[in-house]
């Protein structure tokens, strides 16, 4: 009963790890919660339940663009859904209301305000089926998206005590969780933690970058990615902005997205980024919960986050859908220079240069990337991922102890007084206002360095910092210290191993910025790459086409038509008769009924030719 309510709304043919089991105890009507990474299959754990009961599903949501996006994709597999929230007009509301209370509305999105509001009024003149509180950690002082109206919830258990509550979040720490089940008052709650590893998500580190070779290695990145929507992440407001305007020149329809724009822009970026006018978002961490969006093929950090906690949720933006998603950080001293400096001045310093420190050996590692991950989440995983750059590319060793040698020399003879931008300066012997007026060019070491390229010397610079040889004196402008161990290796008593610094990206050819000629253009778009065996990309990006055709016919976003991985699908089976086509995962009966023939005869026709 389950599988079939499963496949004839949702299109799927099984469940994901957990979610049987949660729909079941919620059927059995009893209070729940879940924490399941983004992308992992939450809202069927409560869609599918509201299904299968009598009466409303009241689902509590903090944001209207996720409600929208949910009431849209409900509607979109033939379900009663409906938002009641203040963007609507008061008729809209009047009229949701009604619904409600003809018992019509399978699930009514509501903001926790609207809720409290209504708790004496709509929800005592309904049969409510079961009450979902969506982004559950927003209740939480401690998270990261506290929203005082979520404290308020815990009238829900004294006034329903009949009614389940399930509450669902992707932040798992355990503060948060207990929070949650206290404040919601939940009754015998059961918790179900699934497993937190995307396997789909492509994990990439690339560190030591200058600014140019950055941009340079993000143009290839997006050329790769042609057509496919991704995210840029980016410390301040001002680099967001920069960015933006460089892969605007480049040709790249880029938006804008940070707390310092009015809301209104900000709602135009992301409906922009959502419906497919715009391919890439640079963002500020202000960016993302708002959205849904399935087919998020790739994030990019451009300044190393501040925690693994952050990072994990944007990248997790990425492959919802379930394919493959691509991920890069790029990791500067200078970032975590800075980072340092902002945890050394927040309220929260011990906890906040913890979580730095892990994400610093995050990104520094050379064991699998989705261990260290994973194990911050508390999870072991016994194998190595294959799917992730240390996986791919085992970091190789030599004998540094000659280039460890000159860097700590440098700083030795400047008595400790520099920074790694100096330092480098002077093993590379180049003429700077510091180097000059110290006098650092009258140095034995000044330009010893001279065969190693800066961006070189900044990765070693990394590499001997996470080796503990020196260490970085934040209270004193950032001054270079020489560590014991340090010592053992200036003075010849131990030697040194570093790692190979490999460059995987070869500089793509230039734009002629003389003629402005964009050197990237997405009027020549290359074909997607095929993601199943005996997939055709000539036909994916016809059924592409058709899609965005029928999306924009209904103002609704492409991939709530049909998901990426639906049509890859497709485009791999080509299915000409609608019954197949409703065979296809992600085709339930009523998109079979509505887009099949659109679809069947596009392929067709393909066929034919
Ligand atoms: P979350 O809310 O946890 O971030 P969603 O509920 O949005 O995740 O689900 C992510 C994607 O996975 C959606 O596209 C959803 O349709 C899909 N999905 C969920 N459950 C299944 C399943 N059992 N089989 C196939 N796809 C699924
Ligand atoms: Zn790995």
């Amino acid at each position: 009963m389950i599988l079939k309510t499963l496949k004839s709304y949702f299109g799927y043919t099984g469940f994901r790890p957990l979610q049987e089991e949660i729909i079941q105890r919620i059927l059995s009507k009893k209070d729940t919660l879940v924490l399941m990474p983004t992308g992992g299959g939450k809202s069927i754990c409560y869609q599918l339940p509201a299904l299968l009961m009598e009466g409303t599903a009241i689902v509590v949501s903090p944001l209207i663009s996720l409600m929208k996006d949910q009431v849209e994709s409900l509607q979109n597999n033939g379900i009663i859904a409906r938002a009641l929230n203040s963007v609507n007009d008061e008729t809209t509301n009047a009229n949701i209301r009604f619904e409600c209370r003809q018992g019509r509305v399978k699930l009514l999105y509501i903001s926790p305000e609207r809720l409290l509001a209504e708790s004496n009024f709509l929800l005592k003149d309904i049969r409510i089926s079961l009450f979902a509180i969506d982004e559950a950690h927003c209740i939480s002082q401690w998270g990261h998206d506290f929203r005082p109206e979520y404290t308020q919830l815990s009238v829900l258990r004294d006034q329903f005590p009949a009614v389940p509550i399930v509450a669902l979040t992707a932040t798992a720490d355990k503060i948060t969780r207990q929070d949650i089940l206290q404040q919601l008052k939940m009754k015998d709650p059961q918790t179900f933690i699934s497993s937190f590893d995307r396997p789909n998500l492509n994990l990439e580190v690339r560190r030591g970058y200058q600014q140019k070779e950055k941009i340079r290695s993000i143009l290839a990145f997006i050329r790769r990615h042609a057509n496919e929507s991704g995210i840029i992440y980016c410390m301040s407001r001002n680099k967001t902005e920069a960015l933006a305007e460089q892969l605007e020149e480049e040709g790249i329809c880029t938006a804008i997205y940070h707390a310092g724009l009015s809301t209104a822009q900000r709602e135009q970026a992301q409906d922009d980024f959502i419906n497919d006018r715009v391919q890439v978002v640079c963002a500020t961490i202000a960016f993302g919960m708002g959205i849904d969006k399935s087919n998020v093929r790739w994030v990019i950090h451009y300044n190393l986050p501040k925690s693994i906690e952050s990072y994990y949720q944007e990248i997790g933006r990425a492959g919802r859908d379930g394919l493959p998603g691509d991920t890069l950080l790029f990791y500067s001293l200078g970032d975590l220079v800075l980072l340092a400096k902002f945890a050394a001045d927040s309220n929260q310093q011990e906890i906040n240069k913890e979580k730095l420190n892990r994400m610093q050996q995050y990104a520094e590692a050379d064991i699998c990337r989705r261990r260290i991950l994973l194990n911050y989440f508390g999870e072991t995983m016994e194998h190595d991922c294959g799917n992730c750059d240390v996986c791919r590319n085992p970091p190789q060793r030599f004998d540094g102890t000659i280039i460890v040698q000159k860097a700590l020399s440098g700083i030795a003879r400047t008595h400790e007084q520099i920074g790694s931008h100096g330092l480098i300066d002077l093993l590379r012997g180049s003429v700077s206002q510091e180097i000059v007026e110290r006098g650092y060019d009258k140095l034995k070491t000044y330009g010893a360095g001279r065969d190693i390229p800066a961006k070189d010397w900044q990765d070693y610079l990394l590499q001997m910092l996470n080796l503990g040889y020196i260490e970085i004196a934040y209270n004193e402008n950032n001054h270079l210290k020489i560590t014991e161990a340090g010592r053992k290796v200036l003075f010849g008593q131990a030697a040194a191993t570093l790692v190979i610094i490999k460059r995987e990206e070869k500089a793509p050819r230039r734009g002629q910025k003389k003629d402005r000629q964009p050197s990237y253009t997405l009027l020549q778009p290359e074909l997607p790459l095929a993601v199943f065996d005996n997939e055709d990309p000539r036909l994916f990006e016809a059924l592409r086409q058709l899609r965005k055709k029928l999306a924009d016919q209904q103002a609704i976003p492409a991939y709530l038509v049909l998901s990426d991985k639906t049509l890859h699908l497709l485009a791999t089976s080509r299915p000409t008769t609608v019954e197949a086509f409703g065979e296809v995962s992600g085709i339930g009966e009523y998109k079979k009924e509505k887009y099949g023939k659109d679809f069947t005869d596009v392929i067709r026709r393909f066929k034919g030719t």
